[in-house]
């Protein structure tokens, strides 16, 4: 069965998460690292558990969940995978950057798309892709329903939900993708957020003040 392990990098506390298999195959989704001794947590890691990393995996293109894809993308060797109707945001976090203060030093472009319904081969498990826009285009989360959890990046928090005012944010867009694609999942199913404490479809389906059933 799939693990999560989880890290939390930047001024922004973006979650990282690293999901591995059985057979140490590993995927990196946001790293969001932004300094030496944020990527070295995070290497060290991998190297500690003798994990196998395969890809690097963004969520969405704001600047703080991409902070580390140049590095870690590079000392790894590895592809950078996102979802295409991101591009604007790859294209635009140089100036994004600048504007929040944020040292993101080179853009890297994604060289894998990820859509709707496509699978991300880990070990025996895999990772199903469900496209949920509306914080920000090109916005996916990562299912695994052996593992009985989603990454569910700024879609949805404890609590809480992404915000939807940012260049190509919408709410009735953002509460459809819950509603379709994160209610939808058992209620027990783990959504690790991008950003505070895991929380559980359930709880959210029944005490969410800004999405409800
Ligand atoms: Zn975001
Ligand atoms: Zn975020």
């Amino acid at each position: 069965m799939l693990k999560v392990k989880t890290f939390v990098f930047n001024a922004f506390q973006v979650n990282t998460y690293l999901v591995y298999a059985e057979n140490k195959n590993c995927i990196i989704i946001d790293p969001a690292c932004s300094n030496a001794n944020e990527v070295s947590q995070l290497l060290n890691y991998i190297e500690s558990q003798k994990l196998n990393p395969v890809l690097v995996a963004n969520t969405h293109a704001h600047v703080d969940h991409i902070l580390g894809n140049e590095d870690i993308t590079s000392k790894l060797a590895i592809k950078l995978a996102a979802h295409p109707a991101s591009h604007y945001f790859y294209l635009n976090a140089l100036s994004f950057s600048a504007a929040l203060g944020l040292n993101l030093g080179k853009v890297v472009m994604p060289d894998q798309e990820l859509q709707d319904k496509d699978t991300i081969k880990l070990g025996d498990d895999e990772l199903t892709i469900l496209y949920t826009p509306g914080h920000a285009d090109g916005s996916i989360c990562f299912y695994s329903s052996t593992g009985n959890f989603v990454i569910s990046g700024d879609l949805i928090f404890y609590g809480s939900i992404g915000r939807t005012d940012f260049p190509t944010g919408n709410f009735e867009t953002l509460s459809a993708s819950i509603k379709n694609k994160i209610y939808t999942l058992p209620n027990d199913t783990v959504i690790y957020p991008g950003h505070g404490p895991t929380t559980t479809v359930g709880f959210e389906k029944y005490n969410n003040p800004f999405v409800t059933i």
